[in-house]
């Protein structure tokens, strides 16, 4: 009987699956130590306004393993959200995302950026998330003003209500909002209407082919338009050519974050002095009813 149990388990043995496993496993058991092990870092990129100017900045997560090198997070934000190590890592990045605000509040050069963090949907969804922000910046210093927290709708699906309600919680402490990633999920435009946000993302995936895809041109001039007609700015992600940029700005996008202007860097590496001369500035400059 046991012999033909084993024999029967054996028939579900499979290599591949078993090396998956233990993979996940592995990554798993690295990430969880990541944080006190301070593999965990920031990279920052510039976000620009319509004439080039620097206006804020997106933090973007970095993992540097002792095994792995530099992992990116879209290898391990996914396992992260699953096993749920996705809340100590999130508070995390709150946290060295304040520090650095203060950090630039205090030069006079920087004082004006505005610093966009990457919420996860079940760090979102934390019943204490808007105590813990409320105490990073309490104890850290960094201006409410200055800070954008990212959602995607994926955060959204599913608690619309305790959602709308803890916006507006974190928009009484003076946060903004962006919707990630916008035009990619399910019910864009349910939630466009019903949030309490102040900017869309438009997505990579929209921007890149631009000169290509006649269809994708659509797309992102009815985002704009309709993001215009919402009074909510507009920023477009993966902005990597200077026709990407004029195409945009023709639009009336308000702002603009892709590796043309810079790639993520190191904090100390970020260039926020105007890089670009009005010289250089694109084609028609739109009066922005959301300066910066
Ligand atoms: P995202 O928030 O949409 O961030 C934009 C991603 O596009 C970043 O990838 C950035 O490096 C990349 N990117 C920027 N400009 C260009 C461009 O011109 N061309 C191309 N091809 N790519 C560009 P990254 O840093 O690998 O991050 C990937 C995703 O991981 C982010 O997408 C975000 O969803 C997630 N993520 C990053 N940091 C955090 C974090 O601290 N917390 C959470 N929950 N998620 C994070
Ligand atoms: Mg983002
Ligand atoms: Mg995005
Ligand atoms: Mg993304």
């Amino acid at each position: 009987r046991a012999k033909q149990e084993g024999r029967d388990a054996a028939c579900f043995y499979d290599p591949r699956v078993q090396a998956v496993i233990e993979a996940r496993t592995a990554l798993e058991q690295g990430l969880r130590l990541a944080i006190e092990r301070q593999q965990l870092c920031l990279f920052y990129q510039l976000q620009v306004d319509v004439g080039g100017k620097p206006i804020g900045a997106e933090a973007l997560l970095r993992w540097n393993s002792p095994e792995r090198g530099r992992v990116s997070p879209g290898d391990f934000i996914p396992l992260a959200e699953e096993t749920g190590l996705i809340v100590p890592i999130g508070h995390w990045v709150l946290e060295a995302a304040c520090r650095q605000l203060v950090l630039w509040q205090r030069s006079p050069l920087t004082a004006g950026l505005t610093l966009a963090v990457n919420v996860s949907a079940r760090q979102f969804q934390q019943p204490d998330f808007v105590e813990r922000v409320a105490n990073i910046l309490a104890h850290t210093g960094a201006d409410p003003r200055r800070l954008k927290l990212e959602l995607t709708e994926s955060a959204v699906i599913g608690h619309v209500e305790e959602t709308i309600q803890r916006m507006h919680h974190l928009k009484e402490l003076g946060l903004r909002f962006a919707l990630d990633d916008f035009g990619t999920g399910y019910s864009s435009l349910q939630y466009l209407k019903r949030l309490p946000l102040d900017q869309i993302k438009i997505d990579q995936s929209f921007v890149r082919d631009l000169h290509e895809d006649p269809d994708d041109r659509v797309i992102v001039e009815t985002i704009i338009a309709m993001g215009l007609a919402l009074d909510l700015q507009i920023i477009a992600e993966g902005v990597e050519t200077r026709e990407h940029w004029r195409y945009l700005a023709a639009q009336r996008c308000h702002a603009y974050q892709g590796y043309y202007f810079a790639k993520p860097v190191p904090a100390d590496e970020l260039n926020v002095s105007g890089f670009m001369g009005p010289a250089e500035s694109p084609g028609p400059t739109t009066q922005s009813r959301h300066p910066a």
